[in-house]
């Protein structure tokens, strides 16, 4: 391969949004037998609403029932939280407390712990929302029906504690990009499997891939877990291109032979990455298979 040629080749890429690193990265596309997506932010929008929050009583498994937890204290201790936090689901939490105009209360002791959820302390509360796994050690057995029924809507449920207490389960919607099921399509018809890999509930996983005809779906998948699936694939399929957009997917976007960074997702995603999709289109990536193999073409 003549450095020309590969030039060529990925100026003739960026005029299109898609960045390449490197000259080795268009060459490395070419033998890609497998395209591994995450869901949230890469084939989604990324810009959930939130639909649903369902309270909890507040002290569970007493004989006397009671009214149960405030609806605008949860959103209000959950906001003041995802307000420290870039995940999506925080964002959609963050504009429905906006939204009632709800104040905030202080944050302390805030953490985040990727793939999980986030915890601190607000208004002198301890507060925890995430995935169950996040609330490990809760009764969560109240509401898990809730979450259910939620993820089987398509939507994205998520638990919140106050002060160790099961309170509420939220959920957010979150639709697919346009170019999404096309993007699925036209890998497909170049003759490449397509994979969805997500920390997302199997339920709201399943639904998604369904709609977009994804066969292979590997949820519920923590951060680290992202890098073994990139692997698993790998084993079954050969070389893997996996598209992402959070620091979650970073270290998958490593361990892939070609890892590709939405654009308008986060700096760590970008970094990782070797090619950049500057629009955020998920269509972006047949095109950049396209456009490596030509250039492979003509270089030999
Ligand atoms: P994805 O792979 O779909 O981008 P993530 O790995 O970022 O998902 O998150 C996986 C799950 O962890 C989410 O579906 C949610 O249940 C939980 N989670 C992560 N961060 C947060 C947060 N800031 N607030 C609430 N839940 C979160
Ligand atoms: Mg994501």
């Amino acid at each position: 391969a003549t450095p020309t040629s590969i030039m060529v080749g990925t100026g003739r890429a960026a005029e299109r949004g898609v960045l390449f690193r490197s000259g080795a990265a268009l060459q490395a596309l070419e033998d890609v037998r497998v395209v591994a997506f995450d869901k949230t932010g890469t084939l989604t929008e990324g810009r959930p609403r939130l639909t649903d929050l369902i309270p909890a009583p507040e002290r569970p498994g007493t004989a006397r029932p009671d009214t149960g937890f405030d609806p605008d204290t949860v959103l209000a201790a959950a906001a003041a939280l995802e307000s420290r936090s870039e995940h999506p689901i925080a964002r959609a939490v963050v504009a429905a407390a906006a939204e009632k105009g709800l104040g905030l209360p202080a944050v302390s002791d805030f953490a985040a712990v990727p793939g999980h959820g986030v915890t601190g302390r607000a208004g002198g509360r301890a507060v925890a929302i995430g995935a169950a796994r996040h609330l490990a050690g809760l009764d969560l057995s109240g509401l898990a029906p809730h979450a259910e029924r939620l993820a089987g809507q398509g939507r994205s449920p998520v638990f919140v504690a106050l002060d160790g207490v099961p309170a509420a389960v939220l959920a957010v919607s979150d639709p697919v990009k346009p170019g999404a099921a096309e993007a699925v399509r036209a890998l497909a018809g170049q003759g490449l499997a397509v994979a969805l890999v997500t920390g997302d509930d199997r339920r709201t996983a399943e639904g998604v891939a369904r709609d977009l005809g994804i066969a292979t779906v590997l949820a519920e998948v923590l951060p680290a877990g992202k890098r073994d699936a990139v692997r698993a694939l790998r084993e079954r399929h050969g070389a893997v291109a996996f598209v992402g957009d959070g620091i979650n997917d970073a270290p998958a976007l490593a361990e892939a032979e070609i890892g590709l960074a939405i654009g308008t997702g986060t700096d760590v995603a970008v970094e990782s990455a070797d090619v950049v999709l500057m629009a955020g289109d998920p269509a972006a990536v047949a095109e950049a298979l396209r456009l490596s193999r030509a250039v492979m073409r003509n270089i030999r």
